[in-house]
């Protein structure tokens, strides 16, 4: 059989789409016969590693990617940079353990959650990143057609799943009772993290029931870290620095609330 035809039926595209470059590298390097093999099947290894990863990528549904190399720590220093980069070996995630990330609007909790879930997607698991409210929707709905339990269980199989905002929206009891079943469904398999602009004190409200609210906590925080982000929002520093906003904190405090209510 051809050499092309037979990578086609083995699916080795990768290495089919290399071939010539492959065997032009080896010729010049001289390799011998298991040094070649051995770079030959990197090449189908690499391929398929980085098509995984853009396949998971697609899958988790982040808003954007950013990195958390791309996150500035000194703009933000009550952040330990160590605490992230603790995270950002995935240990949390190989436990089952949770994240939350507190702070008000601007300070990094979007791009810190979605940093560690690329890099989750990047060491192989399966990622889902939802706003609270897409979350909501999802759920509601299908409470409604019948399918709750399919719904709760597609949501307890991505190894991580991200729950973006909570705290602006206050949830009915209904929302309040079906997200307390998803942590419930999720606690010590997978992990969580949960980004909010609300202090634990304040998830009462949020939840529109005390007792609902500490049972949710006491699961969600039983093996968990915490970031707590005190500092400035990263989106007024570039407004100002493009000359949008003046220095007083007052104003830029009631700017922010605009920005993002
Ligand atoms: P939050 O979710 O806390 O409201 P975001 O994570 O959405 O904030 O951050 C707002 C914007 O500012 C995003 O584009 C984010 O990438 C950027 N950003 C926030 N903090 C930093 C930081 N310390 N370094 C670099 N970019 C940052
Ligand atoms: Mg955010």
């Amino acid at each position: 059989m051809e050499l092309t035809n037979l990578l086609g039926k083995l699916k080795m595209d990768h290495l089919e789409a290399q071939l010539d470059v492959v065997c032009e590298q080896a010729a010049k390097r001289e390799l011998d016969y298991k040094s070649f093999l051995s770079e030959a099947l990197q090449t189908e290894w690499q391929g398929r590693h980085l098509r995984g990863i853009e396949a998971r990528l697609r899958l988790a549904r982040f808003p954007w990617v950013k990195t958390l190399d791309q996150f500035d720590y000194d703009f933000q220093p009550s952040l330990d940079r160590k605490q992230v980069r603790e995270l950002a070996g995935l240990s949390f995630v190989e436990r089952a353990h949770n994240v939350v990330i507190l702070g008000p609007p601007g300070v990094g909790k979007t791009h810190l959650s979605v940093g560690l879930g690329v890099k989750a997607v990047e060491a192989g698991y399966s990622v889902l990143f939802l706003t609270l409210e897409s979350l909501m929707t999802r759920l509601v709905r299908a409470q409604h057609e019948n399918r709750l339990e399919r719904s709760l269980q597609q949501l307890t199989y991505p190894k991580l799943l991200m729950i973006d905002e909570l705290g602006y929206l206050p949830l009915s009891r209904t929302e309040a009772s079906l997200f307390f079943r998803l942590v419930v469904r999720r606690y010590e398999r997978s992990s969580l993290i949960v980004t909010s602009n609300k202090s634990f004190l304040d998830w009462g409200e949020i939840f529109n029931d005390h007792v609902l609210a500490t049972a949710i906590l006491d699961r969600l925080l039983h093996y968990s870290t915490t970031l707590n982000i005190k500092g400035e929002s990263y989106r007024l520093k570039e407004k100002r620095k493009a000359g949008l906003l003046g220095q007083p904190r007052a104003e830029a405090e009631n700017e922010e609330v605009i920005t993002d209510a």
